[in-house]
């Protein structure tokens, strides 16, 4: 496989797949540009090198066909502020005459942005002729977009067999998620603790069963520990609970005896009396919650010790909030668990922060780069630690 940064792109022609699926208001004004920027080192790098970019990427979900409203055109404006004093050509439709003409014509040092991938069915279906018609339009392939390697679409995975192994490549942003992903996977430095949060057990359980042949420690925190207090016996109040899912919390602590993994539930829990910011709340045994009160954040007690478990790690991924930290009163336990991995860090722990609550917490935490990684796939980093091969990731790494 090639390496971005030892590929020299001068004269040659790169078909970006890009995740430029920002937010947009009513006026089409981009709301958050984050993904835009994350792109920028790669696109830098090419037309550093003396090569021309080709951009191709969806926007929202259009279900049949061309909408103004998911138009790629209203990113041209900023896209051009953003990469300074570069021509930013765009091409109404991402395949066709007018693509290919725009594409051939395109010289070194230049821009051009495909419209909507989406606007045509085929994408999603991962058509080979549509990803073949896309293919043509460079002579590299390059795959930045890791929020979308999950997904086996006409750009992000089938076009990749329509370029030689020496012509296809991850950019600079998918290479540091697939490192950071790949690291904490395959070569994790023991003690590896995974912190998961969040609300449900059912969307988190098949990262813990991979974990489980992983890690050597799993604090679960959130909504979802309930479910397995519950499950020991415990009384857990109004507390969020899935009750189909009790035996699968016994069989996952089963499953951990059996492979020496410890698992840490919240001893304690900040309980409220309702669920609004303005609650009545205090710290309580997590088994003894009273009826009529509610889990919505993992208490003091709990805090230490997990803390504790934290600053001897040496590997960490984080996947979810210990509580409701959107509201004031429940943010504590995110916040200090958040503040425990920026420590681990500091002291050489390798954390890899990833999937939307928890990028969004350490964000309004202002720890963001005091962890080793923050993941911007949710969706596509959640596959990847449920052990599943991602096929865009796949696709460049075949020969
Ligand atoms: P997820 O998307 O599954 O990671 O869940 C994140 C959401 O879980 C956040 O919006 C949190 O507010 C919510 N959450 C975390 N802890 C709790 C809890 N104890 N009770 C209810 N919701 C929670």
């Amino acid at each position: 496989m090639i390496s971005f940064n030892k590929y020299n792109f001068s004269n040659s022609k790169a078909l970006i797949r890009v995740d430029f699926n920002v937010p947009l208001d009513d006026q089409f004004n981009i709301t958050d540009d984050t993904r835009m920027k994350a792109t920028l080192p790669t696109i830098n790098k090419i037309l550093g090198d003396g090569g021309a970019v080709i951009l191709m990427s969806h926007l929202g979900r259009p279900k049949d066909g061309p909408v103004e409203k998911y138009s790629l055109k209203h990113l041209v404006v900023h896209l051009k502020n953003l990469l300074g004093s570069v021509n930013v050509a765009f091409a109404n439709d991402c395949i066709g005459a007018e693509a290919i003409e725009k594409a051939s014509s395109l010289k070194p040092g230049e821009v051009l942005l495909l419209e909507n991938l989406r606007f045509y069915k085929e994408e999603e279906k991962g058509d080979k002729t549509f990803a073949e018609k896309l293919s043509k339009l460079g002579d590299v392939y390059v795959n930045d977009a890791f929020g979308t390697a999950h997904r086996a679409h006409a750009s992000t995975a089938v076009i990749a067999d329509f370029f030689a192994s020496d012509n296809k490549m991850f950019g600079l942003l998918m290479e540091g998620e697939v490192i950071s992903a790949e690291k904490v996977m395959h070569s994790a430095e023991k003690p590896f603790t995974a912190i998961i949060g969040g609300a449900k057990v059912s969307d988190k359980i098949l990262i813990i069963e991979n974990l489980l042949e992983r890690a050597t420690d799993i604090i679960i925190g959130g909504g979802m520990a309930y479910t397995f207090i519950k499950a020991k016996g415990g009384n857990i109040g109004n507390s969020l609970c899935e009750d189909d899912r009790l035996q699968t919390a016994l069989e996952v602590l089963e499953k951990a005896k059996q492979k020496n993994v410890a698992i840490h539930l919240p001893e304690t829990s900040t309980i409220a009396d309702k669920f609004a910011a303005d609650a009545n709340t205090q710290d309580c045994p997590s088994d003894a919650i009273p009826s009529g009160w509610m889990g919505l954040d993992i208490g003091q007690k709990a805090v230490g010790v997990f803390s504790e478990v934290i600053l001897k790690s040496q590997t960490i991924l984080w996947n979810g909030p210990m509580g409701v930290f959107e509201m004031e009163k429940f943010q504590n336990g995110t916040k200090s668990i958040a503040l425990a991995v920026a420590e681990a860090t500091s002291k050489g722990a390798f954390s890899l922060v990833g999937g939307g609550d928890s990028v969004a917490a350490v964000n309004k935490f202002n720890l963001a780069d005091k962890v080793s990684y923050v993941s911007t796939g949710g969706g596509a980093m959640l596959e990847y630690f449920e052990g599943k091969e991602l096929p865009g990731i796949a696709a460049i790494k075949k020969a």
